[in-house]
C-alpha cells in the first residue's frame, strides 16, 4: 500500500518547494493544504483568519487534511506550519502516511521569509519582528513537529539535497 507523504515544519522551511520537487521525483501528485483552502474558498489564509479567526482556519485545515488523505495515496502533501498544533492532526498524519519534519533554525527561516515577504502573506501571530516571532514559535512547536514526524531532515541544505534525503529515508537501499 502506498501512503501519502506529509511535509511538516515552520513557515519558510520549504514544505512547498521541497514537496513539489519530491512529488516530481516520485511521480506523485503534489498537494498543498494552504492552496486547497485558497481554491475551495477563494480566500487566502489571512482573509480566512480575518473572517473566522484562527479557530475557524484550524478547523478548515483539519478538514482539508482528512480530505486529501482519503484520496489516492500517491501524493506529497505540504501542510500549514500550524497543522501540528492539533494532536488529532499529528496522530492522523503519523497513522495514515509518512511524515517528514523539515527542520531549520529561526534565523534561516527569517532570512527566507524576509527575502520574499509577499510570498507568504500570513498575519503576524504576535505583531513583533519576524525573526523574534519565528524563534518563539519554533520553541513552542519544536516538540510537536518532532512528535508528528517519522523523519527529521535538515532543511537548511539546498532543496534538491533535501529531496535526496527524503528519498534515502523512504528507501535506504537505493542510496
Ligand atoms: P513553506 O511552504 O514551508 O512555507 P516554501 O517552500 O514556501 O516554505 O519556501 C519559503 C521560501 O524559502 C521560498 O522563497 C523558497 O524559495 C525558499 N526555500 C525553500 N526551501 C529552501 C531551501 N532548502 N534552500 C533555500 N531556500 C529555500
Ligand atoms: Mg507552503
Amino acid at each position: 500500500i502506498i501512503q501519502p507523504i506529509f511535509m511538516v515544519g515552520a513557515r519558510g522551511c520549504g514544505k512547498t518547494t521541497v514537496g513539489r520537487a519530491l512529488a516530481q521525483a516520485l511521480g506523485f501528485q503534489f498537494t498543498d493544504t494552504d492552496l486547497i483552502l485558497l481554491q475551495s474558498t477563494g480566500l487566502s489564509v489571512a482573509q480566512i483568519v480575518e473572517q473566522e479567526g484562527w479557530a475557524g482556519f484550524r478547523t478548515r485545515e483539519s478538514d482539508i487534511l482528512h480530505g486529501v488523505a482519503s484520496a489516492d495515496g500517491r501524493q506529497v502533501v505540504a501542510t500549514g506550519g500550524g497543522i501540528i498544533l492539533s494532536e488529532a492532526n499529528r496522530r492522523f498524519m503519523r497513522a495514515t502516511g509518512t511524515v517528514f519534519y523539515l527542520h531549520a533554525p529561526a534565523d534561516v527561516l527569517a532570512r527566507r521569509l524576509e527575502a520574499v515577504p509577499e510570498e507568504d502573506q500570513r498575519p503576524s501571530l504576535t505583531g513583533r519582528p519576524i525573526a523574534e516571532e519565528i524563534a518563539e514559535i519554533l520553541l513552542a512547536r519544536e516538540a510537536l513537529y518532532q512528535d508528528a514526524a517519522h523523519h527529521v531532515l535538515d532543511a537548511g541544505q539546498p532543496p534538491q539535497d533535501v529531496v535526496s534525503a527524503v528519498l534515502q529515508r523512504l528507501c535506504p537501499c537505493a542510496a
